[in-house]
């Protein structure tokens, strides 16, 4: 008998390779996709990862179209990170306490569940390569209170965090993390942020200061214990001035960079069936 071609088969029979991609506007500058090809390619599976553009009144649409046409899943970033926590049917906790979600899974019942990865992604980067670090040693410090501050925050917590001191130029947005997040947190005024670092362990810069193009965040570091482990969300360039500046002081010093390859990897091994290996290889594609 002869076989019928795909095209001749009814929709629920045509096994297409998975499909997978980035939503967001703008998307070009995502490294999202040159680094799942990168993982694709390495483990020789079937499969593709493409930058999706979508303008915000799209959204909804296309998220009902995407597992239509093949798609498993997507990772989600700016500007619709909030927005899909309302279109999703399920929404993981972490998510819900975030209250923004980067990584989709598209089920096979049509569903749609939101996940936030972001802070798995930050702490899996720390513990790669601070395997020594203890995140309830002694105090966190968090600069900045924007949507990856909130997932550095629970994540923190999670990790068993005992004091959690947070500070953000517009300190509304920290105190609505302390009333969201809880007793462990102690928000301190911008013009503390020096003050703050006093005793602290591990210490973050969660706002986008010091990225190419931008102002480096200047806080004082004279209270900052050379004991502290330090980390910066920012990763372009992946040394920035912060970092450069804990270093000299003599404290351990994680770039932003891990995080990134870190928090897609749960995502690639949902659609594409392989966990991920987050090693040198896999930073040098995601900086080409
Ligand atoms: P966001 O929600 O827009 O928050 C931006 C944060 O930066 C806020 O705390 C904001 O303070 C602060 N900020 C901006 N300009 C400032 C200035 N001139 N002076 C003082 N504070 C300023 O952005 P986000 O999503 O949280 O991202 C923050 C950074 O993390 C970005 O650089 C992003 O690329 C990076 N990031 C990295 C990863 C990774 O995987 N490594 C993941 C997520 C995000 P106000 O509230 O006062 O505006």
């Amino acid at each position: 008998m002869i076989k019928p071609m795909q095209d001749d088969l009814p929709a629920s029979q045509i096994t297409h390779a998975p499909l997978a991609g980035v939503i967001g506007m703008p998307i070009a500058h995502s490294r999202s996709p040159r680094l799942h090809g990168h993982w694709l390619a390495r483990y020789g599976l079937p499969g593709h990862y493409v930058p999706i553009p979508v303008m915000p009144e799209h959204l909804a649409e296309v998220l009902r179209i995407l597992p239509r046409a093949g798609f498993v899943g997507a990772n989600v970033t700016i500007p619709h990170k909030e927005a899909v926590l309302t279109l999703a049917d399920t929404v993981t906790d972490r998510a819900a306490l975030i209250g923004a979600a980067n990584t989709l899974i598209f089920r096979a019942d049509g569903k749609i569940h939101a996940d936030n990865t972001d802070g798995y992604g930050f702490i899996a980067n720390l513990r790669q390569n601070e395997p020594d670090w203890q995140p309830d040693l002694g105090p966190a410090a968090v600069i900045g209170a924007g949507g990856a501050a909130r997932a550095v925050v629970a994540s923190l917590l999670d990790s068993g965090v005992k004091e959690l001191r947070i500070a953000n130029r517009t300190r509304l947005r920290a105190e609505q993390i302390k009333a969201e997040f809880g007793a462990r947190l102690v928000v301190y005024d911008w013009a503390q942020v020096g003050n703050m670092l006093e005793g602290a362990t591990t210490v973050v810069n969660a706002t986008s200061l010091g990225m190419q193009g931008k102002q480096p965040l200047r806080v004082p570091l004279d209270a900052l214990s050379p004991d502290a482990l330090v980390t910066d969300l920012v990763y372009t360039p992946l040394m920035t001035p912060f970092l450069t500046e804990a270093q000299a002081r003599g404290c351990r010093v994680v770039d932003g960079l891990g995080m990134l390859l870190h928090q897609a990897a749960p995502g690639f091994e949902r659609w594409f069936g392989q966990r991920p290996d987050v090693d040198d290889e896999a930073r040098r594609v995601a900086l080409e």
